[in-house]
């Protein structure tokens, strides 16, 4: 059973590829991949780096997909990466939701490369917490809860939640995923619905045909999984405190009856107050309070983005939850840092509420704690799983010598990145499992690739601020050449920053 010990520190891995700032969905598209990279300015200014393990992670490759993905599917987007639709896989766009007028997934240059930096970084979450390198696993370049098998839903295209969980299944017996996005995580709950290998617990804004639309009470999974969806449907408005209220007791109940030997949360920032698409009324430190909870369990933890479209608040957010993690307090006055005037006028980490109406009544949130609590009464014990000898993980030898190329191909990148001081990740470090299955993990370690992983040193903080600048410019080079199909638009360098801020 799980036990709370609220001052354990924790070692923490950060998974992070300057490259996804690369992606550009276009001007009026409100997903900017950007935002990662601003948050990830703020932890490096913050100091924050100095207390945990910065890997730029594996790019996980299309037979990594595979796992869940159809292979069409995949194959498909390998084929539009470089930004357009020719006359072969046209008919393709309506069957996969991809670069159709109706949908909200365009076709873009790069679009699979952010497949694969998403879910490589979860995928290298996933792969050190099993190795016990990390309590704690960050990745905010993950959290695309949408993507279905073969269908990209949402923004997202590959589901790098579903292929880490997928992961974690080979040595853990019970996954919890929590999902605090303002959106029903749809896509992770069908992929397990009918599974009790993972409980998935959904809290999100619910009716008006607010987006997917699904994530209603009586969605409680189905056979073998049925009870194990749990879904809390909340409405507009939602503030710190009664998130707090509903959260804590669902998850209390949740870690008690469902005892997971590992959680993945992923903290789509949508939830936040003012958000461009999202209507709840959170703060960061409304948002960051379940983050804070679920660290206190003595349980292996990764931590995921997701959505989050007001840019700034969206690397506010995800630097505070990096601090959480690391159990370390950081001012409120915003470090100076790379995109400080795009914070003006408001120079502080946190942000207030708004002034809105909250349609939660005190009645509303019992009857959905009642729900959850009735959904899990038909619960009687915790899953048993009968382990055969464990898997292999996640790459493949394909990807292992691929890993290999990648590595002695980039040197300019590299340098770029970690001058003089890039360092591999070796599972040769590993000092302890966090999970039972230590022999069986030991036992698969040399099929890890450890070049996949490059540490950056803790002194490199100047050195990050020069590949980010660099990363601007190649963006706004990249958005402009790209103009190969009408579906990409062309951006002046103004209208680029205009439209994220
Ligand atoms: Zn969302």
């Amino acid at each position: 059973m799980a036990t709370i010990r609220e001052h354990y520190n924790k070692k923490v891995c950060y998974f992070y590829d300057a490259a996804i700032g690369e992606s550009y969905f276009g001007e009026k598209h409100p997903m900017k991949p950007f935002r990662i990279v601003m948050a990830h300015n703020l932890i490096m200014k913050y100091g924050l780096y100095k207390k945990m393990k910065i890997y730029r992670p594996y790019r996980a490759s299309k037979e990594d997909m595979f796992n869940f993905h159809a292979d069409d599917y995949v194959i498909f987007l390998k084929n539009i990466n470089e930004g357009f639709i020719s006359n072969e896989v046209k008919e393709l766009t309506t069957r996969f939701s991809v670069g159709t007028k109706e949908n909200d997934c365009p076709v873009f240059k790069g679009v699979f490369d952010l497949a694969q930096i998403s879910s490589g970084g979860s995928l290298s979450a996933a792969a050190n917490i099993v190795l016990g390198n990390a309590d704690i696993a960050i990745n905010w370049s993950g959290g695309l809860h949408h993507a279905k098998k073969a269908e990209a839903r949402g923004f997202c295209y590959v589901n790098d939640i579903v292929l880490c969980i997928l992961e974690l299944l080979k040595f853990h017996k019970r996954v919890l995923y929590i999902d605090i996005d303002v959106h029903h995580g749809d896509g992770v709950e069908e992929a397990f619905f009918t599974t009790d290998r993972v409980m998935t617990v959904s809290f999100h804004r619910f009716g008006d045909e607010f987006f997917p639309g699904t994530g209603g009470f009586n969605d409680i999974g189905a056979g073998k999984g049925k009870y194990y969806s749990i879904n809390v449907p909340l409405k507009a408005g939602l503030n710190d405190d009664d998130y707090e209220k509903i959260f804590i007791p669902v998850i209390i109940k949740v870690m008690e009856v469902y005892d997971p030997s590992v959680i993945v949360l992923q903290c789509g920032a949508d939830s936040l107050a003012g958000d461009r698409l999202g209507d709840f009324n959170l703060t960061l430190k409304g948002h960051g309070r379940c983050v804070e909870f679920m660290r206190r369990y003595n349980i292996p933890l990764i931590l995921l983005g997701g959505g989050g479209y007001t840019v700034k608040n969206v690397s506010r957010c995800w630097c505070y939850e990096t601090a959480i993690a690391l159990n370390t307090e950081i001012p409120d006055e915003l470090p100076p840092n790379d995109f400080s005037r795009y914070f003006k006028p408001i120079t502080k980490l946190h942000i207030k509420p708004e002034k809105v109406p909250n349609y939660n009544t005190p009645e509303y949130l019992d009857q959905c704690i009642e729900h959850v609590y009735e959904t899990l009464r038909n619960i009687q014990s915790v899953p048993s799983v009968q382990f055969m000898d464990s898997p292999p993980l996640f790459m493949s030898p394909e990807s292992v010598s691929r890993l290999s190329s990648i590595r002695t191909s980039t040197p300019d990148s590299v340098q770029s990145l970690s001058p003089n001081t890039v360092q591999s990740w070796s599972p040769g470090s590993v000092q302890s499992s966090p999970n039972s299955f230590q022999s069986s993990v030991n036992s698969n370690k040399s099929s890890i690739q450890a070049d996949s992983v490059l540490e950056i040193s803790s002194d490199e903080e100047d050195n990050t601020t020069d590949t980010i600048s660099s990363d601007i410019n190649s963006i706004q080079t990249t958005s402009t050449d790209s103009a190969i199909d009408s579906t990409i638009m062309t951006v002046s360098e103004n209208e680029y920053y205009d439209d994220y801020f």
